[in-house]
């Protein structure tokens, strides 16, 4: 299995490059920040808890978190491979990761990190907040928290990656093909 992790602050293109990787590699995306928008849609409860952490730019706890995912790495049944958006955002969630994987004889492959800076992230933000509807996009205080967030708490987590040499650091600057193109080469070397 290819079992990646698509990681770098919000607004680095993470969700943008993890559909091409989709439909070139035919892997299985799971998006934590997706899974948690169905669920306020859905007004589950679990969609109610993660609410008031997504409107402040806070990370949901890790333990709720890690629940959710290895749920969701057990319904996805057969598959090439999974590209984990947005997760693991600490390090106790790289290590479940790890470990839930290591019980399932896999592993992940590699971590990509997309690399921007804070103020290209901003800008691409507040342009996103137009057509995503996201309030924790149309605020700017938000933004700065969730990046403060991500330097404080997830940045820390590709340490793990470089540990085991599984991370590659990718330029996020660029077209969106030139950033696939960086990916995909990193992939296949
Ligand atoms: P994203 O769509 O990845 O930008 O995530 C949106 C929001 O969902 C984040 O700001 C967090 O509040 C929450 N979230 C997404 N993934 C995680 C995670 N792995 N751990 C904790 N909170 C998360």
């Amino acid at each position: 299995m290819l079992n990646l992790v698509l990681f770098g602050p919000p607004g680095s293109g993470k969700g943008t490059q993890s559909a091409k990787l989709v439909e070139k590699y035919g892997l299985t995306h799971l998006s934590t920040g997706d899974i948690f928008r169905a669920n306020i849609k859905g007004e589950t409860d679990l969609g109610k808890l993660a609410k008031s952490y997504i409107d402040k730019g806070e990370l949901v706890p890790d333990e709720v978190t890690i629940n959710m995912l290895e749920a969701e790495v057990e319904k996805a049944g057969e598959t090439k491979g999974f590209i984990f958006d947005g997760f693991p955002r600490t390090v106790p969630q790289a290590e479940a990761l790890d470990k839930f994987l290591n019980g399932r004889n896999e592993t992940i492959s590699l971590m990509l990190e997309l690399e921007v800076a804070d103020d290209e992230v901003v800008k691409r933000l507040i342009l996103r907040a137009k057509d995503s509807g996201r309030a924790d996009d149309a605020d700017e205080s938000i933004i700065r928290n969730r990046l403060k967030v991500y330097h404080e708490q997830t940045a820390v987590a590709a340490q793990f990656y470089k540990e085991s040499n599984k991370h590659r650091g990718v330029n996020g600057i660029g077209t969106i093909d030139e950033v696939f193109q960086r990916l995909w080469t990193e992939i296949d070397a």
